[in-house]
């Protein structure tokens, strides 16, 4: 298959290099040329546009940072037409981006208008689910489009959700995301205290891993430095899934409870520390940095 990917950046450029090991023909492209020249190294084949990107795409997928990237690849910008314009009926689209559900389905009405077909699917796994292929997506769109997109799907995932029609993939999404922040936080206040009490961070993480406040930060992510080798902690907080994502994604969740009158204390309180964390000058550090926030008072 002719595969368009936009976005080459920690999570578009793993996957895109799946697609590729599995045999489809991948044209990457992305506006940083850092990340591009990364790809081509890897040996992806870089487009020099979007437009030169989907010319003869069978399929394209997308993998940008928000909701208004999303907007304006698709639907257009500043009086500049959208790639929805160019993208020829029955090429099926797979927008992966963590994205506002509203958005999603205004990029899906387009490309219906056209005989686009239009899903949203975006991830979680974070970047080594994205290196591994074992990512999990939550989709949104029709039970058809979804079958259509399975077998791409499976070459970057180990688990494929139908959410609902289009935009539920960002609804679940969100409501994950908005666990996985309070989670992180929590997870940072329980190492930071043992380490207070002069216990060892690799001990407790273990205890608590095996014990009942077991998770996915502990898991396979945690938030100090040293513990997990592989963890962005012990990389600088570098790569990873940045602070200012999940405070994109926690922003959204909070946008949603309010249209829909729902409680989410938690979730506002876990947006306003990232928040805070952000404003301290960390938005660019994968959001385990959130530990930072209470390691200086705790220990
Ligand atoms: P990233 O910032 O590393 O990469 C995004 C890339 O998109 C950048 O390289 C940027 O240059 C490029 N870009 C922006 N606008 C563009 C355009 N119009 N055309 C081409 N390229 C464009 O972000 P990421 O960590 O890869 O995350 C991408 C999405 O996946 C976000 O919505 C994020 O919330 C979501 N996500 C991230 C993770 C993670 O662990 N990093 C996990 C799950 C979901």
């Amino acid at each position: 298959m002719k595969i368009a990917f936009i976005g080459l950046g920690n999570m578009g450029g793993p996957m895109a290099l799946n697609l590729k090991e599995a045999g489809h023909e991948v044209r990457g492209f992305d506006l940083s040329k850092p990340a591009c020249e990364k790809l081509a190294a890897d040996g992806l084949g870089i487009a020099a546009s979007t437009a030169d990107a989907i010319a003869g795409a069978d399929v394209v997928i997308s993998m940008l940072p928000a909701s208004q990237h999303v907007e304006s690849l698709y639907l257009g910008s500043d009086g500049k037409p959208g790639l929805m314009e160019q993208i020829p009926a029955d090429t099926l689209v797979i927008d992966s981006s963590t994205i506002a559900a509203a958005t999603s389905r205004k990029v899906a009405e387009a490309g219906a208008k056209r005989g686009v077909a239009v899903i949203d699917a975006p991830v979680s796994g974070g970047t080594g689910g994205a290196i591994a292929g074992t990512l999990t997506f939550m989709v949104g769109g029709s039970e058809t489009d979804l079958e259509r997109a399975r077998p791409v799907l499976e070459k970057m995932g180990a688990n494929i959700f139908h959410a609902g029609g289009a935009g539920a993939g960002q609804t679940a999404k969100i409501c994950n995301n908005m666990l996985l922040g309070i989670l992180m936080i929590g997870t940072s206040e329980a190492i930071a205290l043992g380490v207070a009490n002069g216990l060892d961070p690799k001990v407790l993480s273990e205890i608590m891993r095996r014990s009942s406040g077991g998770n996915w930060a502990l898991e396979k992510y945690n938030p100090l430095p040293g513990v997990m080798e592989a963890a962005p902690a012990s990389k600088g907080y570098a790569g990873g899934f940045g602070t200012d994502l999940m405070l994109k994604d926690l922003g959204l969740a909070q946008e949603n409870a309010a249209a829909v009158r729902a409680a989410t204390p938690l979730g506002g309180l876990a947006r306003n520390l990232y928040a805070a964390h952000s404003l301290a000058g960390h938005g660019a550090l994968d959001f385990s940095s959130v530990i930072k926030l209470v390691q200086a008072r705790s220990t």
